[in-house]
């Protein structure tokens, strides 16, 4: 028997390398369990009768392209649509004899914070299925924390990583900006987006995020790893620096309940010998809304200008062209990428340009600096993943902004290009609360060493109450 609800991908290899479990027992148990609990939490999009490879089985975001397997984007513009190449990343999987197990439920493009964009429905968070599983990678997010699959690619272009694991109880990485190829990943805001490892433990998100990283020729972006990926072995945490900064501890909507978990997860850090300082980001966090959602619609209203009934997916019926094209967006676009069309080409028309699109852009290299010069003093940075524990479905569906502040604490240091960390760092209402982690460029071994002590020192269950 494979219990899928506690095995790590770690421990999935092992089964297969010692020959306790061949590839397609390993690979059964998940679509058994996918079979059993998907059909409540929705998770998959497209579940893999079967796929090739010797390895153990993976799950990924629908906004990635995944050859003779559909992908999506959570869109019904892209509905019928089957890529004809793999994604960089995918490649890589399939290098290592991954296997895909199907392809996970996402906003609308990523567009979101909950899923509920998506116009296939939304998924359902694993510890209580009234509630959103974050988003826009709710999908993969759920995936794991219900054991339907024991790791997962998700994307993130303000938070859509690390919000959703912090929603579900997993571990989670945005890497840095430019270590992972975007080649054949279904652009959202081509400067921001970056693929990355969802997982139930620190050392299997640093695993798969040493499988996909790397230099890419099909990304011009991409840049080879200063340094290879240390997967953490050791507790070891002395001398390093944590910041505390003020304002992504302190801001307002940030509940009760997080604040404590986050607090005493702080207290664990300097217990394994961290020194921990207070600091202050003002402006990052002040702008940082403001100014991603002003770039992101902006390169999202150019990225989306492909879908035309012409090359991909879905196509109206019409008698002329010009009203095909007009037909096929109107009805294959959901509501919020339309929001965001509309905004970003305004931002970016003539005559308000640089006002919007340029003065962003300004912010944007504000933000960058005011991070660095904290680098300068600390080795990372602390603080809640997202301000709530995981909300109920519809609560915020009716106020799209309301629904942007779920990223109001992972979109600063994703304006900087910044990988960040989440990990559950405990319960408040009986929901994981997520602990964020950022570094400076590069940093992910770093970040990896602090969660991974702290991981081990808090003894999470990542095993949603309600299966165990
Ligand atoms: N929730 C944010 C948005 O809607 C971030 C989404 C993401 O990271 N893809 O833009």
């Amino acid at each position: 028997m494979i219990d899928t609800l506690r095995l790590t991908a770690e421990e999935a290899n092992a089964m297969l390398t010692q020959g306790d479990a061949s590839s397609d027992e390993i690979y059964r148990a998940y679509l058994d369990a996918i079979g059993v609990r998907d059909p409540e939490l929705h998770c998959y999009l497209h579940v893999c009768e079967n796929d090739g490879g010797e390895g153990i089985p993976i799950a990924v975001k629908d906004v990635i392209g995944t050859k003779g397997i559909p992908t999506t984007a959570g869109s019904k513009i892209l509905e019928g649509y089957t890529p004809v190449y793999d994604s960089t990343v995918v490649e890589r999987l399939r290098a290592r004899g991954l296997r895909i197990l199907g392809k996970t439920n996402t906003d609308e493009f990523a567009m979101g914070s909950s899923t509920e964009n998506s116009a296939f429905g939304p998924s359902h968070n694993p510890w209580d299925p009234s509630r959103v599983p974050g988003g826009s990678g709710g999908g993969s997010a759920a995936a794991v924390s219900a054991g339907l699959a024991p790791w997962a690619l998700g994307s993130d272009t303000g938070g859509s990583i690390k919000q959703p694991s912090a929603l579900c109880g997993n571990v989670g990485l945005r890497p840095t900006y430019g270590t992972v190829s975007r080649y054949g990943i279904v652009a959202f805001a081509s400067s921001l987006d970056q693929v990355g490892p969802v997982a139930r433990t620190v050392r299997d998100c640093a695993f798969l995020y040493s499988v996909i990283a790397g230099r890419d020729e099909c990304d011009s972006t991409t840049v080879e790893l200063p340094r290879p990926v240390e997967v953490p072995q050791d507790e070891d945490v002395r001398g390093l620096r944590v910041g505390v900064p003020k304002e992504l501890n302190e801001a307002e909507g940030i509940e009760p309940g997080v604040t404590e978990a986050v607090r005493a997860a702080i207290a664990k850090l300097e217990e394994l010998g961290a020194e921990v300082g207070e600091c202050s980001l003002p402006l990052s966090v002040e702008y940082g809304m403001p100014c991603y959602y002003l770039i992101a619609p902006a390169e999202a209203s150019s990225n989306l200008a492909r879908y035309d009934g012409v090359r991909y997916g879905y196509r109206a019926d019409a008698a002329e062209r010009l009203e095909m094209y007009q037909r096929t967006r109107d009805e294959g676009f959901g509501d919020e990428p339309k929001r965001r069309i509309l905004v970003g080409t305004y931002a970016l028309s003539a005559g308000y340009y640089d006002a919007y699109y340029g003065q962003a852009q300004k912010v944007r290299t504000v933000i960058k600096r005011e991070h660095d010069a904290l680098f300068e003093t600390f080795d990372a940075l602390v603080s809640p993943t997202s301000p709530t524990v995981a909300f109920p479905l519809g609560a915020r569906t009716a106020d799209p902004l309301a629904m942007y502040l779920s990223d109001l604490l992972t979109i600063p240091s994703c304006m900087a290009g910044l990988p960040g960390l989440s990990i559950p760092c405990g319960l408040s209402e009986g929901l994981p609360v997520g602990l964020q982690l950022v570094g400076p460029q590069f940093a992910e071994n770093t970040l990896f060493r602090l969660g991974h002590a702290l991981e081990r020192a808090i003894g999470f269950d990542t095993v949603p109450e309600r299966l165990r």
